[in-house]
């Protein structure tokens, strides 16, 4: 604490990001990396562009990206908008979009960092409930609002819902946006893009990707928005009023050649969503109850074992997961999506764990 703060800055309770430790030999399965590198062709994108032009400031647009990320998703590029990981573009997006004279709307139970830029940017906001098996109820979002967000899948718990659900809600929510952030949307998930395309777009539904999670460059720290081109300019003049230059070089180089291997993604996506599937079965059967996941991590709790101790004897073991003291959910863990061969050790430790209990 410091006089010298200014008063926002006392009254905030900043994100805590799962823990990178320093740790060797340690199976981390806490922050929904992906256990597989990037595309190769992202690492040779980036080598290449290592040389002195990064004397220059880059692309301050990132117009090669926008059009890699509009070709993917048969977008304009007008209808792209790119920041230094999505949770920058979180972050313009509560500022410029969800700052308005009603309070946003979003789940008790959803991504922690959304409270968070309330606090920072001084937004009202009011939680909605989550229904008794974790899902999200659209209908529970129809009072007046100054916006609606929430991530599909949702995170913590990875249950996901129909892309139906969210074309209901939008259609009876004309009067202010919808965010959807989907952060972990290739395993499994419905996409809201397809809504977005050709001249039917919407004005007030926007889609949040990251490539931190099925691209497997969390370190490189990009994130993009699509929507109609006018949310877009509206995150622009945000964007142009607080940095400039998001994105260096390397990450703008790497992002397109990631955006470009589709099939480097499929592939690895694939060989997850396998794994999770034997996870789940097997931790079934050793007593769990596991929320259906379409995400890279599932959300799962023991009847006969306290949350806080299984993931502290996991700890003690080498291995670590993500648990959260918070309401209705401090039985549950969540846990990252490995190889094969981490969810091997993990079910291992697992069966030792529950036997010396
Ligand atoms: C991981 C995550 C993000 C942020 O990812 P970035 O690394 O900042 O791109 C955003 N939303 C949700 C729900 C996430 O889990």
């Amino acid at each position: 604490m410091s006089r010298f703060w200014s008063p926002v800055v006392q009254t905030l309770t900043p994100y805590v990001p799962g823990e990178q430790p320093q740790m060797q030999r340690l199976v981390k399965l806490n922050t929904n990396e992906s256990p597989y590198g990037p595309s190769p062709r992202a690492l040779a994108a980036i080598n290449q562009q290592t040389n002195n032009d990064l004397r220059l400031y880059p692309d301050p647009e990132s117009a090669t990206l926008k059009q890699a990320i509009a070709n993917l998703h048969g977008l304009d590029p007008k209808q792209v908008f790119i920041g230094n990981g999505s949770d920058e573009v979180l972050a313009h997006v509560f500022l410029g979009l969800l700052k308005q004279k009603d309070a946003v709307l979003f789940p008790d139970i959803t991504y922690s960092f959304y409270p968070v830029y309330c606090k920072l940017f001084g937004i009202e906001y009011k939680t909605i409930p989550l229904g008794s098996e974790f899902e999200i109820q659209t209908t529970n979002y129809q009072a007046p609002n100054g916006g609606i967000i929430f991530p599909n899948p949702n995170a913590p718990t990875g249950r996901a819902i129909p892309r139906k659900d969210i074309e209901v809600l939008l259609a009876k929510n004309k009067d202010s946006v919808l965010v959807i952030d989907e952060a972990y949307v290739d395993y499994g998930t419905e996409s809201c893009i397809p809504m977005l395309r050709g001249k039917d777009c919407p004005e007030n539904l926007l889609v949040v990707h990251t490539l931190s999670k099925s691209r497997a460059l969390a370190g490189l720290r990009v994130g993009f928005a699509v929507g109609h081109p006018a949310l877009i300019e509206g995150l622009e003049r945000v964007k142009n009023s607080f940095n400039s230059y998001p994105l260096g070089r390397l990450a703008q180089a790497g992002a397109v050649a990631a955006i470009e291997d589709q099939k480097h993604l499929e592939e690895t996506s694939a060989k997850v969503m396998q794994t999770r599937a034997r996870l789940v079965k097997e931790l079934n059967a050793l007593g769990f109850d596991t929320l259906p996941s379409t995400a890279n991590f599932i959300f799962t709790r023991h009847p006969k074992h306290a949350g806080a101790k299984l993931y502290q004897a996991l700890r003690d073991r080498g291995i670590i997961v993500r648990h959260f003291k918070s309401p209705r959910i401090e039985e549950f863990l969540r846990i990252t999506i490995g190889t094969d061969e981490q969810s091997n050790e993990l079910v291992t430790t697992i069966k030792e764990i529950l036997a010396s209990a």
